[in-house]
């Protein structure tokens, strides 16, 4: 199970759905699909825009649908830098906005406004993705890859092995007892092509 991102905008002024919706449209056509629009079929009569308004007093509240990871300090998972535009445009589209983010685990999402985007930028910038370890739950340290000297992530595995990945090359190692073997480049974790042995960075 993964943390998923949540934004929510409140703001003093009126919009109509209409309006919104037609935002949520130019939204997606900036940043893609983490913005989703579905378009109504008979499964889902209404269809849905990434961003629906959800309240209209005291203050008007849209929540922006995201299909992405969260990202912030001790879950350095998602998209940050498109979650960081996407903060950014919702706030010059959207008069008076205030914006609201957190993960899906969290009870309130807290005030995301420049100030904190800024913090959390540079903790990215010095970070990145280097300290998840989300489908870890022992902390052991990971050897480092011998082409980016930058540690091997955990990404999973099972029955005594250890799946681990470069975030630098891609490239993919499987460990069973203290031995590393290399993936094929796209090969699936589940559906092994072992290239042959690997020696880790000392
Ligand atoms: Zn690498």
């Amino acid at each position: 199970m993964g943390v998923d991102a949540l934004m929510r905008v409140e703001t003093d002024k009126l919009y109509t759905p209409k309006k919104v919706r037609k935002l949520a449209a130019r939204l997606h056509d900036c940043f893609g699909d983490v913005c989703w629009v579905t378009r109504p079929d008979k499964y889902y009569p209404e269809g849905s825009h990434c961003l629906e308004i959800v309240a209209d007093r005291p203050k008007l509240v849209i929540d922006v649908n995201l299909s992405c990871r969260y990202y912030g300090e001790g879950y350095e998972r998602g998209p940050l830098v498109k979650l960081l535009g996407i903060a950014s445009w919702l706030e010059r589209n959207i008069r008076g906005a205030s914006i609201f983010y957190g993960g899906d685990c969290d009870l309130d999402l807290q005030p995301f406004g420049s100030d904190v985007r800024d913090d959390l930028w540079e903790y990215y910038c010095s970070r990145g993705h280097e300290d998840y370890r989300g489908y870890s739950l022992s902390k052991r340290t990971e050897p480092n890859c011998d082409f980016c000297s930058v540690q091997l992530r955990d990404c999973g595995g099972g029955g005594g092995k250890t799946f681990l990945y470069c975030g630098g090359c891609g490239l993919k190692i499987i460990e069973e007892s203290g031995a590393y073997s290399e993936l094929r480049k796209y090969s699936d974790f589940f559906k092994p092509d072992i290239v042959g042995e690997w020696k880790p960075l000392d």
